[in-house]
């Protein structure tokens, strides 16, 4: 196995969670790994942002306690979870229109008792909710066959009412996709690994340090100290392919790798794999992704605003969440609204979608102070829209030596930290010394 690992030398193509937790797999291996990472700073798009010599993120995330991968991988590389996020369990509060809160009880009775005490809901509607539930447990979460969100709810009778206050805010939080064209099947897969098993899965974390600290730049100290090297602003413009490995050119010069991990976004990935002739099937299936954007809103109002919550959701409004920074890591008076995926708000230039926002929050909240800033960041690639039966690309590709890492690529999540995370181990797995001995053997 050493002398494998003293042949193996590979590059990771971007620092965002998937590249770094490939890097990270690797290094802890002792196999010699480098990072590029074309922007000045880790974490692609889940990273920090300074405005106003305030730090905010690209966008406000919230990771779920059953992402057992990404949370594993914070704590290697010396984070605390206890101490890195505020942990709520699982909620649903759409302000004054319905509430759902689960108590500290063992699952899945924490589920059934949330649904019992649901606020905004007839009874009729929450039986039919539970109903649902117990029947995609005894289905242990798997469809015969893949369909939209909205033709699952139609076939298991759930209201308008149940649909747009408890389903919708549901897939769009986690799969960012509008119902109609949303994949059931992997809201199923985030629904079966949040709810079935243990209590704690079903938490919502929020992070109370930015997303570049919270994982990339710790990961890259951990890769560092394991004899690895991160490169940032350090873009690969080109990937050659050579008998024994790949040329990879950069601005800085060229160098030479046994192995690549592809771990750019979808849209930088087929500009690096397009002319490699053996990748068209590939790039093919990367280029017939479609997006969906997520747009946050950052005010930042006077130090005593505060929301009823840290976080919480507006029901039929531009805002779909809000966030309450001064009640999550000490920002006082910050305050983030979330809208996810495709809708109205696109149209809006983002002066005047800030207009709507500052309204909302004076008509729901009464406050009457108006903010001293407030930046919109649009993403509008955010996620891949994830559509029913979707052909992902998968980490293996048809050269040998090179691998594909990103939340895009195969796997039971939607574009996640979580499905990141993953796609980034399983490449470290596949470029493991011991499964190439395995596979020699073979
Ligand atoms: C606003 C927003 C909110 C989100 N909210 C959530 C949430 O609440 N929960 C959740 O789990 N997920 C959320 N996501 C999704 C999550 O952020 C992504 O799934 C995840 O960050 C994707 O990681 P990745 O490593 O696959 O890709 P990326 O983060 O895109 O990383 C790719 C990296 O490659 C670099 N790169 C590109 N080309 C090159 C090149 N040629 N050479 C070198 N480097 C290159 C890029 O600069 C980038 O750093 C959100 C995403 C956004 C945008």
């Amino acid at each position: 196995m050493d002398d494998l690992a003293q042949e193996l030398n590979i590059a990771v193509i971007g620092g965002g969670y998937a590249g770094m937790a490939a890097a990270v797999a690797l290094a802890e291996q002792g196999i010699p790994v480098t990072v590029f990472e074309s922007a000045k700073q880790l974490g692609g798009r889940a990273r920090g942002v300074l405005h106003e010599h305030t730090q905010l993120d690209n966008g406000q995330h919230i990771l779920l306690g059953c992402y057992k991968e990404t949370l594993g991988l914070i704590e290697k590389v010396g984070g605390n979870i206890g101490q890195d996020f505020l942990h709520l369990p699982l909620q649903l509060d759409l302000h004054g229109h319905f509430s759902l809160k689960a108590p500290r009880i063992p699952a899945p009775l924490h589920l059934l008792v949330a649904l019992v005490k649901t606020k905004g809901l007839t009874w009729n509607e929450r039986i039919s909710a539970i109903r649902f539930m117990f029947r995609l447990r005894r289905m242990n979460f798997k469809l015969d066959r893949d369909m939209t969100v909205t033709e699952l709810l139609r076939l298991h009778g759930q209201s308008i009412q149940l649909v747009q206050k408890l389903w919708e805010p549901l897939c769009i939080a986690a799969l960012n996709t509008p119902l109609q064209i949303a994949s059931a099947q992997v809201l199923l897969n985030v629904l079966k690994d949040a709810l079935s098993q243990t209590r704690g899965d079903s938490d919502m974390l929020l992070p109370r340090i930015d997303f570049t600290a919270l994982f990339p730049n710790r990961a890259a100290r951990y890769v560092k100290k394991h004899s690895g090297h991160v490169l940032t602003s350090c873009g690969v413009e080109s990937l050659i392919p050579l008998e024994n490995g790949f040329e990879i050119i950069t601005r800085r010069g060229t160098l030479y790798f046994s192995h690549v991990v592809c771990a750019a976004s979808p849209a930088s990935a087929v500009k690096l794999l397009k002319p490699i002739t053996e990748l068209s099937c590939i790039v093919q299936q990367i280029e017939t992704l479609q997006y969906q954007p997520i747009y946050t809103l950052y005010l930042q109002y006077p130090k005593h605003v505060k929301l009823p919550h840290a976080m919480l959701g507006l029901y039929r409004r531009y805002s779909q969440w809000l966030f309450d920074k001064g009640q999550i890591d000490g920002q006082s008076g910050l305050i983030a609204s979330v809208i996810s995926a495709e809708g109205m708000h696109q149209h809006l230039s983002q002066n005047e979608l800030a207009q709507k926002v500052i309204a909302e929050l004076t008509e729901e909240f009464a406050i009457a102070d108006r903010p001293q800033w407030f930046r919109v960041i649009a993403e509008k690639r955010a996620t891949f829209s994830c559509t029913p039966s979707l052909q992902r690309p998968n980490q293996k590709t048809p050269l040998s030596r090179l691998f594909l890492a990103g939340d895009y690529t195969n796997g039971d999540y939607p574009a996640t930290l979580e499905g990141a995370v993953q796609s980034g181990l399983r490449c470290a797995n596949l470029l493991n010394p011991e499964s190439f001995t395995h596979k020699k053997a073979i």
